[in-house]
């Protein structure tokens, strides 16, 4: 149950800058100690998340992706890459899935990182979706019968080892992320847009990750479902 995780190359996709650090940012960062080739995928421009009724869509969009590559560089992240589809508007559509299975066979990851869609009263549409596309799009990148043009341009299948699914309905695996939440917290602090008005974030991560280790014996821990592939 609670193995150590190791990867030559990560792929984490989340619907909204920030999703990813608060899913698994002390595994990412302690997977990028490990030498491990992280790159994000961040599917929307998170558009829509402001209370400040002087903030325009465009311009948080702008600094939202800025806030972004500021946290991925701190976990060590190498990559990020944004789809910059419209807040609160993803959908698991076959365009959508195929797109996640294009991504996944370009970087051919050990492991992928996403939202548990089956998470129950989750509120998010994007979290759903966005959860839903990427195992689809799993299954559509590792047989070669889907997307066939793919396999023909050198896009050939790709199967990853695990699935990790943060903030899972069932988690049934607990990573140590003891010597990484520092820097999770750090990662987090600057989304600046986000929280810098939730006065009581260390505290509340903190608590978090102390509970999540707690049944593991960790100090701080991460919780997962992990499907393996
Ligand atoms: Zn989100």
């Amino acid at each position: 149950m609670t193995n150590e995780t190791t990867a030559n190359r990560a792929l984490v996709i989340g619907a909204h800058p920030d999703d990813n650090e608060f899913g698994a940012g002390g595994t990412i960062a302690k997977l990028a100690q490990q030498g491990c080739e992280i790159t994000y995928i961040i599917c929307t421009n998170g558009n829509k998340g402001s209370h400040d009724p002087d903030m325009t869509s465009y311009r948080l969009a702008e600094v939202r992706e800025v806030e972004q590559r500021t946290a991925a560089a701190r976990l060590g992240v190498q990559q990020v890459i944004f789809l910059r589809y419209n807040d609160g508007e993803m959908e698991p559509t076959p365009a959508l899935r195929a797109e996640m299975a294009l991504y996944i066979r370009h970087f051919k990851p050990t492991i992928v990182f996403t939202h548990d869609p089956w998470k129950h009263y989750m509120l998010h549409p994007d979290h759903r979706a966005v959860g839903f596309a990427v195992i689809e799009g799993i299954v559509s990148a590792r047989d070669h019968l889907y997307m066939p043009g793919l396999g023909q341009i050198g896009l050939t299948v790709w199967r990853p080892q695990f699935l990790y699914l943060w903030s899972a309905e069932q988690p049934d695996h607990t990573e140590d992320i003891s010597e990484t939440l520092e820097l999770k917290i750090a990662a987090l602090r600057e989304h600046h847009t986000q929280l810098d008005g939730m006065t009581d974030l260390e505290e509340r991560m903190r608590q978090r990750a102390a509970e999540a280790g707690q049944p593991a014996g960790f100090a701080a821990g991460e919780s997962f479902r992990r499907m393996s592939l």
